[in-house]
């Protein structure tokens, strides 16, 4: 079956008892336990004994992702940061050696410069993952996870997937992957080498911004592992209800990915010919430093994410923003509506990004609007801004 039908119809759940051809909301503390002495497994990571340990609108919205990603096994959590975590703490023990992407998302930065090497002597070496060579430069005898960020957030920079894969399985260690800027439809990091592939689905697979969650896809044997210590014994799970609303919202991912795609590329497209504009970096133009990189592993696409900055001074940055009228300036990403967020001089990251990106850049996320709407807002808030 194609990309569209799976979506709709993996993991679909429909009530046997009343016909809703949706599926319910199983608003439920405990399951009923077995009273004829059939085995109970008291593990709880593979069957229904109480809310935290599996439930039915997780199992259904798990489902839908294994379906459309490919991944043997998948598990969801209450949000992206505790998906992320559940695979740094499962997988990483005192003493082990971790290679990190160093543009990142900040919590995962500060998880791998601040707490995880605080609290638990682990060692890393952030390093520029779309760089291969200093990847493999990076391994010790002690690196036991590369977790690569691609595409980056925020400059959107492009791991070489497979090349990674190979030097951290050559060396021992798995790889997980946040995809989260492209999202499952428009790369497939498991295809390419990934151990584990993550993503916040507050993003793009749940695109309503109407709720939080994260996932891991990947091999069950390795998500089995996640469920029971992350899952069951750290407890960050995702409530029924924003199950619902994911699943809901992954139904239409690729007719939604698709047009993400296209708005994108136009407003790309005029960002760059754009007098008033002093660089942009968008994955699927050519003069992204990874473009080549971007059309092997964006196989379906490009995305919605971009970054850029205007020629101007602090106040045209502020009048430029004062006057968009369909683009909101608010953070998270991967919304039906355009959200842009200003990154200024002073945030701490910016020592990471590329030269280009240090005088300060917008990041933004294109919605499902027509591109010639979008291109209209831009132009006149260029104008105000007295720019263009
Ligand atoms: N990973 C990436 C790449 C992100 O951009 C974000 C949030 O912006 C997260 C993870 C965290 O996701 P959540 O906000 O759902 O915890």
């Amino acid at each position: 079956m194609k990309t569209t039908t799976i979506a709709v119809h993996a993991g679909s759940h429909k009530d046997d008892i009343h016909g809703a051809i949706n599926q319910p909301i199983y608003m439920t503390s405990n399951y009923r336990l077995p009273t004829d002495g059939s085995p109970i497994d008291w593990s709880g990571i593979n069957s229904d004994i109480y809310q935290r340990n599996r439930n039915v609108n997780q199992t259904v919205l798990q489902e839908k992702l294994c379906a459309l990603t490919g991944a043997e096994d998948g598990v969801v959590f209450g949000s992206g940061v505790a998906a992320l975590m559940s695979v740094f703490s499962t997988f990483l023990n005192t003493g082990d050696h971790a290679i990190v992407s160093d543009v990142c998302y900040k919590a995962t930065g500060l998880q791998f410069r601040k707490y995880l090497p605080k609290k638990y002597n682990i060692e890393v070496t952030m390093v520029d993952i779309s760089d291969t060579e200093a990847v493999r430069k990076a391994i010790r005898p002690n690196t036991k996870l590369i977790h690569v960020e691609t595409p980056g957030n925020p400059t959107t920079c492009i791991a070489d997937l497979e090349a990674v894969a190979e030097i951290a399985h050559a060396n021992g260690a798995l790889m997980s992957v946040d995809a989260t800027f492209a999202g499952p439809i428009c790369m497939y990091p498991t295809k390419h080498g990934a151990d584990l592939e993550i993503h916040s689905m507050t993003k793009y697979i749940n695109g309503h911004g109407d709720s939080l969650g994260g996932c891991v896809l990947g091999r069950k044997e390795l998500i089995d592992e996640i469920k029971e210590l992350a899952l069951v014994n750290y407890g960050g799970i995702l409530s029924p209800a924003n199950a619902w609303l994911i699943s809901r919202g992954l139904a239409t991912l690729p007719l939604r990915m698709k047009q993400h795609c296209d708005v994108a590329m136009k407003v790309a497209r005029f960002l760059e010919s754009s007098p008033a504009v002093r660089f942009v970096r968008y994955p699927g133009l050519e003069s992204h430093p990874d473009h080549e990189r971007a059309v092997k592993y964006m196989e379906n696409g490009f995305s919605g994410m971009m970054c850029f900055d205007i020629k101007g001074d602090a106040k045209a940055h502020t009048k430029f923003l004062d006057a968009l009228h369909l683009v909101t300036h608010a953070v998270s990403l991967g919304d039906i509506e355009s959200l842009i967020v200003y990154n200024d001089d002073s945030i701490k990251e910016m020592a990471y990004y590329p030269e280009i990106f240090k005088a300060g850049f917008f990041r933004f996320s294109v919605g499902l609007e027509d591109a010639d709407d979008l291109i209209e807002d831009l132009q006149q808030a260029f104008e105000k801004a007295g720019i263009a």
